[in-house]
Order: structure tokens, then C-alpha cells, then sequence
């Protein structure tokens, strides 16, 4: 293992690594050098603190799935096939896309965050269409067939083509609108805090996976999204996503990201330490990293957190990593 120039950033998602932070111990002395925190997690102590440290912290954002919000605005809810509300994909609650007011609500809780808080960056996350894509077998309901979204389609594209045998002009339609949202967030961010980096935790398939599912179901258009978007940080989850005996997937999904984008924007995949699907083993841990830091790669973080901070042979193993790749 030996020094990667040309990574800018090793980080930690999903919390302070209190457990590495004792004695004096800093951030930079485990080779790590940004954190991401879910955005209703970071305060400013916790901002100081990092910075302290020499090192970045970054805000994930929930962008289209807090579901709380349907409490109060049912009309919120994505809409099936059948014109009734789509039941949560094992749990996994989005919203219409066109819902004027969550919005507003979301757009004004983004500023607020980057207003308050002296962070670094902000990541979207569960930016695209009501689904359960983070499993080896996804379930993936075709939305949102509401009266808002339909008018709005017929609308803006002048067509009268049923949206539910999924026209090309429904497919772009809806990209549009996701996308749309992206370009509000980075005009945002352009106003509140512009040395912020704006990126997007997305689905790791490519263009055709799942026959173009990524468009089609998810409305994803990750090449409309660069035109606001910083940094596309690839959710390549190996051994949730059914690659545990594949390690090099994660690279070659970063390498298709590559092309796909044909810019070259910045990739720092997040990649899976934790156990979920299957266990990861620490023995795994430099050759998952290894992939992550693979060019086109120049940054890398890793999920999450909240379960490796008790599994010490894998957190050893990525302090081990970070420290080398760090080496100048
Ligand atoms: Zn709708």
C-alpha cells in the first residue's frame, strides 16, 4: 500500500469517531480528513471542532424523503398506477415531486443549514423518485401519477400521451423536474455560502442497469444534475447490493461514472465498511478502499460510522489505510 496523491479527501460518514479522538489523538492523526454528518446532527461545537482539527465536515441532506411531512400534507404522497397514494417500498417514503409547499419547506431548510452552520459542503441524499433501491433486489413502484404532476407534464411538454406506459417524454419529464430541484440547491448554496461543495449521495447502477432504471424509476439524470453539482459520491454498497465476492465492481461502477458524465467533475464514492446484507470482513477493508481510491476516484468515505465504531479490527484497518494513502 502506498501514498495516493491524488486523493483529496478520506472521510468517515455517519459520526464523530470519538473512540479515535482520545488522549490528544486528532482527526489528521488517523489520516482522516473530513466528516459527513447527517445535517440534524452537526451543531456548530461540532463544526469548531473539526475545523480545529484541520479537517472538513460535510451535511447530508434529506432532499425528497422526509416522510414527516405527509403527516400534515397528505396530498404530498406519491401516487401509483391505480391513482391511489403509493404504499412506502419497505419503508422507504418518498414525495410527489411537484408539491409546491414540501418544496419551499425543503429549499428553506437547506438554507437555513448552510446560513447557521460553517460546514463545508452539503450532500443530497434520496434525491429521486419514491423507492427502495439500497438492497440486491430493489422494488422500485412506478409514481407519481397525482393530478399535479400529470397537469404539469401535460402542461409543460404540450403532449396528451398517457404517462403510465412510461413514455420517453414522461421519462424526461421527470428527470427534468428532479433535476430542477438540484438547480435550486445550487443556486442556493451560490448565495448563502458559496465556498460550500454541493454533491449527491446516488444510486450506484449505470445507465443501463435494470433497463435504464436509473432514469426510467428513479428519474436520476446524473448528467443534467452535473451542470450544479460538485461532487457525485457513487453509493457502491458491495455486500448489500449482492458484489460481496466482487470487490471490483465498486471501481468499475466509478469508471462508468467516468464516461457516463464525460467531465471531469469530482468522484468520491462512499463504500461499505458496516454490515449490512452481508458481513465485510476486515481482511476486505484495504481492497474495498483500494477500489475507492482507484482513479477516477480522488476522495473516499466510508459507512458508516454508527456500527464500526465497536468493530476495532475494521476501524484498525482503515486508520491503517487512510494513514498510508495520506502519506505525502
Ligand atoms: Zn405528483
Amino acid at each position: 500500500m502506498s501514498a495516493k496523491p491524488w486523493i483529496e479527501v478520506r472521510g468517515i460518514y455517519g459520526g464523530v469517531p470519538e473512540t479515535l479522538l482520545v488522549d490528544g489523538s486528532t482527526l489528521a492523526d488517523h489520516g482522516l480528513s473530513a466528516l459527513w454528518l447527517r445535517s440534524d446532527a452537526i451543531t456548530a461545537d461540532i463544526v469548531d471542532r473539526v475545523h480545529g482539527q484541520s479537517s472538513r465536515i460535510f451535511a447530508e441532506f434529506n432532499s425528497m424523503h422526509h416522510a414527516a411531512y405527509l403527516a400534515e400534507h397528505p396530498d404530498a404522497a406519491p401516487v401509483g398506477t391505480d391513482g391511489l397514494p403509493c404504499p412506502p417500498p419497505d419503508g422507504w417514503q418518498g414525495i410527489c415531486p411537484t408539491h409546491e409547499g414540501y418544496r419551499r419547506s425543503r429549499m428553506a431548510e437547506f438554507e437555513r443549514l448552510l446560513a447557521e452552520l460553517d460546514i463545508d459542503g452539503i450532500w443530497l441524499d434520496y434525491h429521486h423518485a419514491h423507492a427502495s433501491w439500497e438492497q440486491a433486489e430493489p422494488n422500485l413502484p412506478d409514481t407519481c401519477f397525482c393530478n399535479r404532476c400529470l397537469s404539469r407534464f401535460r402542461d409543460e411538454t404540450g403532449t396528451d400521451i398517457d404517462p403510465h406506459n412510461l413514455s420517453t417524454e414522461w421519462v424526461t419529464w421527470r428527470c427534468k423536474v428532479f433535476t430542477d430541484w438540484v438547480r435550486e440547491y445550487a443556486e442556493i448554496r451560490d448565495r448563502v455560502r458559496p465556498s460550500a461543495l454541493l454533491g449527491t449521495f446516488h444510486c450506484p447502477w449505470t445507465g443501463n442497469d435494470r433497463d435504464g432504471a436509473l432514469t426510467k424509476k428513479l428519474a436520476i439524470d446524473l448528467r443534467a444534475q452535473a451542470a450544479y453539482v460538485d461532487v457525485f459520491s457513487i453509493m457502491p454498497y458491495h455486500a448489500r447490493f449482492g458484489h460481496s465476492d466482487d470487490i471490483g465492481w465498486i471501481s468499475r461502477q466509478t469508471e462508468w461514472l467516468r464516461g457516463y458524465l464525460g467531465s471531469d467533475k469530482r468522484i468520491w464514492p462512499i463504500v461499505q465498511l458496516s454490515d449490512w446484507g452481508r458481513t465485510v470482513s476486515a481482511v476486505d477493508v484495504p481492497l474495498i478502499l483500494d477500489a475507492a481510491t482507484t482513479p477516477p476516484s480522488t476522495g473516499v468515505m466510508v459507512f458508516s460510522w454508527g456500527s464500526l465504531a465497536a468493530q476495532q479490527d475494521k476501524v484498525a484497518a482503515l486508520v491503517d489505510f487512510y494513514r498510508h494513502v495520506a502519506k505525502a
